[in-house]
């Protein structure tokens, strides 16, 4: 019986070393959740690291680890410090995440880093070919593991290997500046199936495959000497249940029952009934475009003075990569854009920017999401934008207005959204206000049809219909030539 082994950087368990021991959670992430029907039963089995570097982990409790992990059924690959440094810190988030996402400037083109990915691919990739056999199916995620494919398809040329990208792939003419970019393409082309979010994203993989390799590409299909590689879109979903049953539950609590934040919003609507509050939720990163969020939000208040004291804007700024410079960088200017915005434009009964730099339990997550007027998500570049889904999924009184950048992955999927560009002032502003004016049965029509996408489409059908698709590949329907 064939196999199914997923692999992914990280794996969907968090390990937890402390004096009582060791500990094993999983994640409640989206990808976790999205592949509970793909990585179940004793025939699956998930590769990836596991968090702690060789260093991190005190001897003789590797094994120790690896049983905790079975039972979850991962398996780890083991990684040094440097190996993450260069690998992950370097390779994947220098230089591949900023040039996917149009920061061509921010992207470093370091030999080292390189080397590094290569090493650390490979080392994924032998982590796969210990346990896979000839006929497995294998899922490869996510742009940390571009070459993994080719490194298995060589030494496994039978098995079934899909991959998916989770962020865009950009247009020809930022790839093509990448010193490495044919290994990159080879790389991917290792698999059978190759996943994204969008179909613009694959036209920009089957242009650059095209101009950069010279291989024949005939509608979605790549023509190699022996076989035919699949290139398709599939839009991820979120656990659209969860947040709607959580949205439902939480508004149920009464009294002490509800949590300290959403005590704390309430009072705030209570004591100003007529203020909306606007939120956005984002890990800090300069891809999500909050300085020029903030930017633009006080272009609103110097256009729209009569909505001061009538709006806040709640941002919640995720800690990520705060060793990478760029990111260090990023934080300091949104500190000091908050603070001299509220410093110049607060009065004593009101903050315009409410600013956090943390993540939030989920459940505080719902309260924010569920006691937000509008959701304004502005990023210059993102592969789909996971945070836009959720909060149309907790609306369960079908009000909320979300405002959405034409330059999120889910804004294909989301027109009846108030859909903006991240640069124009202008017309953010102008939004915002139609946003706050938004009659509440416009907002109610226009949730009931994304309302009714996400349901459909949520994440468990996004991970059935690559596997079903990879599946197909499998049984040869056009795969061999
Ligand atoms: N999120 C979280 N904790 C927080 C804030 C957000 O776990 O404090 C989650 C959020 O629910 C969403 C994810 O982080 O599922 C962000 O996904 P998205 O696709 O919006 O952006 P990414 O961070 O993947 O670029």
């Amino acid at each position: 019986m064939s196999k199914t082994i997923i692999i992914s950087n990280r794996l969907p368990v968090q390990l937890q070393i402390s004096d009582g021991g060791l500990s094993a959670i999983p994640s409640v992430g989206g990808l976790a959740t999205g592949m509970k029907s793909v990585h179940s039963g004793s025939e699956s089995l998930w590769i990836g690291w596991s968090g702690l570097t060789d260093e991190d982990i005190p001897d003789g409790l590797s094994e120790t680890i690896d049983s905790a992990l079975k039972q979850h059924g991962c398996s780890k690959v083991k990684l040094t410090k440097d190996d993450v440094d260069g690998f992950y810190f370097g390779f994947s988030n220098r230089t591949v995440w900023p040039l996917f996402h149009y920061f061509l400037e921010y992207s470093e083109f370091e030999l080292d880093f390189w080397n590094s990915y290569k090493a650390v691919n490979q080392k994924f990739a032998d982590a796969i070919l210990e346990e896979a056999g000839d006929d497995d199916i294998i899922w490869v995620h996510d742009y940390q593991l571009m070459l993994v494919p080719q490194m298995v398809k060589e030494k496994r040329p039978n098995a079934t290997i899909g991959f998916f990208l989770h962020i865009p792939f950009p247009s020809y003419e930022i790839f093509r500046t990448l010193p490495w970019r044919e290994e990159v393409l080879e790389g991917l082309l290792g698999a059978d199936l190759i996943g994204f979010h969008t179909y613009d994203y694959e036209r920009h993989f089957l242009s650059s495959v095209r101009r950069l390799l010279g291989l024949d590409v005939s509608f979605n299909d790549i023509y190699l000497e022996n076989r035919v590689i699949k290139v398709d879109s599939f839009p991820m979903g979120i656990d659209y249940n969860k947040f709607h049953e959580a949205a439902k539950k939480s508004s149920a609590l009464k009294g002490k029952q509800r949590s300290d934040l959403q005590i704390k919003l309430d009072e705030h609507k209570k004591s100003a009934p007529d203020t909306k509050l606007i939120v956005s939720i984002d890990r800090l990163d300069y891809s999500k475009g909050i300085a020029k969020r903030i930017n633009a939000f006080e272009y609103f208040l110097n256009k729209y003075p009569e909505y001061k004291e009538k709006v806040r804007l709640i941002i919640l700024a995720v800690p990520s990569r705060s060793n990478v410079p760029q990111y260090m960088l990023l934080k300091r200017e949104i500190d000091e854009l908050v603070g001299r915005i509220n410093g110049e434009l607060s009065t004593v009964n009101w903050t315009p920017i409410w600013y956090f730099y943390r993540s939030l339990p989920f459940e505080n997550l719902i309260d924010l999401y569920t006691s937000s007027d509008i959701a304004w998500l502005t990023p210059l570049r993102d592969g789909m934008n996971l945070v836009a889904k959720e909060y149309v999924a907790t609306r369960t009184d079908k009000t909320g207005v979300l405002i959405l950048s034409e330059m999120a992955g889910s804004a294909y999927e989301m027109n009846e959204a108030l859909l903006i560009n991240p640069n124009n002032f202008e017309e953010q502003a102008d939004t915002l206000k139609q946003a706050i004016t938004m009659p509440k049965e416009e907002q109610m029509a226009r949730n009931m049809f994304l309302q009714n996408r996400l349901k459909r489409y949520n994440v468990e059908v996004w991970a059935n219909e690559f596997m079903n698709s990879l599946k197909s590949q499998k049984q040869g329907i056009g795969t061999y030539v």
